[in-house]
């Protein structure tokens, strides 16, 4: 008989993980809590704007090779577009500097010793001073590992680290910046290449793996929200939805759980998490971005830190955004527009807007925090544990989420 596995949570990481098992033959069951797949990482009608926008712009780098294979496996790699090479314009807001930092293609950080190519006013030795942070221990701090100060930290370290740990990056965990750097900057421009979901999130990394899903036989159940796990011995054997709700583990069934820290936790009493975590804010704007608008602008010197343009809409990213949480919304629709007009060179009063604020929108990614990640093996023999929050080696990132589903996918399949 077909053996079934329940993943519980639409996210990344459970969609991932049912795609491979689906693949694999098995009759795949996905239980989610909310009406909508995707969880942090999905699309939406917003009626302020009139458009359909993202949660949160989403940067993938060409270098996120199971992000970029998980994309193949559901046939939407060309749905994540970028520039042929790796260049990433900047502009400083505060002087009206503006340069670009070109990566190249190669499988080399050549860039490094090509003056017109790395960031203006640095030189190799600011390079080479970041190698303590490549393989740096997982107790260190970023400002343990390396100076945070000078040209090349606030142009290049700092976004980049901010953007991928969500922290500020002096109390960051350098052992996960140092898997950042090792994975990306250290790889050359071919890894560096910045990819975006021009179509949308959903569109491109949710919709088409549920339709696989259901191609093949699956089925994804919406609003199933999973209240309690029942187990004899070392197996689970049932999962509770509600009082008439009970589904039966059969003896060769497996549960992939991928569902966010906190929920795991009350489903599961005692297994470690991370407790803390840090809020992303996006703001979307309707405007017909400038012909000459990058689709990705690193922005310093003010509140916005990258700027996204696509069609109809310009979108910005403020990472590590706890201070912005509780600020009124028309005031920082406000501050932020007036960044983007610098930024994006326009003048403009401020058009249709729309805040999201993702308060929980990654785990804390410090050292004390990481620590307390799990890996996918559970107390139970038939459970694993998938989660961008999970001990991938990575941030909370759309790579580590897809790691994480195809680790857990992979320990099923070491059932049999
Ligand atoms: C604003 C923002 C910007 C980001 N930017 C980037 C970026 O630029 N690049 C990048 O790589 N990453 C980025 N990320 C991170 C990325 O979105 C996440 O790492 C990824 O989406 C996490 O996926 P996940 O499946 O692990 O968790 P989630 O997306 O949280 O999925 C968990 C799912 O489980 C469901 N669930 C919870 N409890 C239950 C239950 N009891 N029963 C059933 N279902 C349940 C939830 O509803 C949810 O759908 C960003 C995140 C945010 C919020």
């Amino acid at each position: 008989m077909q053996k079934t596995v329940h993943i519980i949570g639409a996210g990344i990481s459970g969609l991932s993980a049912a795609v491979r098992l689906s693949n694999a033959g098995y009759r795949v069951q996905v239980h989610e809590a909310t009406q909508a797949v995707g969880g942090r990482c999905r699309s939406y009608f917003d009626a302020a704007t009139n458009l359909t926008i993202d949660n949160g712009n989403h940067l993938l780098l060409s270098g996120n090779h199971h992000a970029l294979a998980y994309a193949r496996s559901i046939g939407t790699e060309a749905g994540l577009v970028g520039p042929k090479t790796a260049q990433f314009p900047f502009v400083d807001i505060a002087t009206g500097q503006r340069w670009q930092l070109d990566l190249g293609s190669t499988r080399l950080p050549l860039w490094v010793f090509d003056e017109s190519r790395r960031v203006p006013d640095t030189g190799v030795r600011d390079y080479l001073a970041l190698a303590p942070l490549v393989w740096s221990s997982t107790r260190r701090t970023v400002g343990d590992a390396i100076r945070c100060d000078g040209t090349l930290y606030q142009r290049l370290v700092q976004p980049l680290l901010l953007a991928a740990l969500n922290v500020d990056p002096p109390e960051g965990s350098a052992g996960l910046a140092g898997a950042v750097v090792r994975e990306t900057l250290l790889m050359g421009g071919q890894a560096c290449r910045p990819l975006i979901a021009r179509d949308g999130l959903s569109s491109v990394l949710i919709e088409p793996a549920v339709a696989l899903l259901k191609s093949k036989g699956a089925e994804v159940h919406i609003g199933h929200e999973l209240r309690e796990f029942a187990s004899k011995g070392e197996r689970l054997t049932g999962l509770t939805f509600g009082p008439d709700d009970i589904i039966a583990i059969g003896a060769d069934d497996a549960v992939v759980m991928a569902v966010p820290p906190r929920a795991a936790a009350s489903l599961l009493p005692g297994i470690k998490t991370p407790t803390k975590f840090r809020a992303i804010v996006n703001a979307h704007f309707r405007f017909d971005p400038p012909l000459n608008a990058p689709p990705i602008l690193g922005v310093i010197g003010g509140l916005v830190e990258w700027l996204f343009a696509f069609p109809q809409r310009l979108s910005v990213t403020i990472s590590n955004g706890d201070r912005l949480v509780d600020m009124p919304r028309e005031q920082l629709a406000a501050e932020i527009w007036s960044d983007v007009c610098k930024a994006a060179g326009v003048t403009a009063d401020l058009p249709p807007w729309q805040i999201v604020r993702e308060r929980r929108a990654t785990f804390e990614a410090t050292p004390e925090q990481n620590a307390l990640r799990p890996g996918p093996v559970t107390a139970f023999k038939n459970l694993f544990l998938a989660g961008d929050w999970t001990d991938t080696g990575l941030p909370a990132t759309i790579e580590g989420s897809v790691r994480s589903g195809d680790r857990a996918a992979d320990l099923v399949l070491a059932l049999r």
